[in-house]
């Protein structure tokens, strides 16, 4: 699959403004943040303040000499998502959606598809790029399967390490992960521009469960959005810590503490959960996490491809 993978990733110059380009519409969890029902001082703050809210997790591809738009992942936050991105980059009508490319099956990654149909906008033949059972899971049951039935959405399946190609130079690549896989396999992307590449892989079990070392994609890659989702066990007392599914942010630093500074530097942690002190920059854990030359994906950065 490496093979498949590698590209012309890491080249020096700097991508033209006319170049295509990634923007994060989401950072948080699969709840968001603040989380449904959370009264403690996690969310607190989110709940009085609407400035410190934060969108689920997703990103946008867009190609501002085409107009066109892709989304990876649809968050049941895509009613905001779409609206901000079209202040970014706005179409001259029907929803601007080129093609949606998802993850996996869990509530935070393609529930927004929801807004695709009737009883919203009722889209027409929206490419929807699938593994083989998330497809499965889409077409066995309602009201997914009415989005498929009524051609809202067109699915297309993809196969792992076969990159899908959105316009010259300009391409996605799936690749599996280990993750709960209750319903639908889980892959991350690999987006390939004409200058740079980005990896977006929100969700994974630990590092050591995955056949693939993480740290040789952080060679071949410009910037890398990883799962971020709990910073350490502190954020969830009482649980066994080895059955959280998701590797900890400390963990990941500790792992990758002897990496290159430049390879570090491409490293942004997203998808954090609504008790991660990462979801507020001005935290100990956001600054330990700068200080040890790493980043934290804030909601609208832009990385030209
Ligand atoms: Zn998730
Ligand atoms: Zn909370
Ligand atoms: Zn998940």
């Amino acid at each position: 699959m490496l093979l498949v993978l590698l590209g012309a990733a890491c080249a020096d110059q700097s991508p033209p403004p006319s170049a295509p380009f990634i923007i994060v519409l989401g950072i948080a969890q699969d709840a968001g943040y603040p989380q449904a029902g959370c009264r403690r001082a996690c969310c607190r703050a989110a709940w009085d303040d609407p400035a410190r809210r934060r969108h689920v997790v997703s990103l946008a591809v867009v190609n501002p000499q085409t107009s066109q738009r892709w989304l990876l992942d649809a968050s049941p936050d895509l009613p905001q998502q779409l609206h901000e991105l079209d202040r970014v980059t706005p179409v001259s009508d029907g929803p601007g959606i080129d093609g949606i490319f998802l993850t996996h099956g869990h509530v935070g990654h393609y529930t927004g598809l929801m807004h695709l149909g009737r009883e919203v906008m009722g889209t027409h033949g929206v490419p929807v790029h699938v593994m083989p059972r998330m497809r499965m899971f889409l077409t066995g049951s309602g009201p997914w399967s009415q989005l498929v039935a009524l051609g809202n959405i067109d699915l297309t399946t993809m196969e792992e390490g076969t990159a899908v190609v959105l316009g010259p130079g300009l391409r996605i690549t799936p690749f599996l992960v280990p993750h709960r896989d209750e319903y639908t396999e889980t892959v991350g992307f690999r987006i390939d521009g004409p200058s740079r590449s980005v990896l977006y892989l929100p969700d994974i079990d630990k590092w050591e469960r995955w056949d693939v070392a993480i740290e040789e994609l952080l060679e071949e890659v410009d910037v890398a959005y990883l799962d971020g989702s709990f910073f350490d066990g502190e954020e969830l007392p009482g649980r066994d810590m080895s059955q959280i599914p998701h590797p900890f942010v400390v963990d990941s630093m500790r792992r990758w503490a002897e990496l290159p500074e430049a390879t570090r530097a491409r490293v942004r942690f997203l998808h954090m959960n609504h008790t991660n002190p990462l979801l507020d920059p001005d935290s100990d854990a956001s600054r330990a996490v700068r200080e040890a030359g790493f980043r934290v994906a804030r909601q609208g950065e832009r990385v030209d491809l």
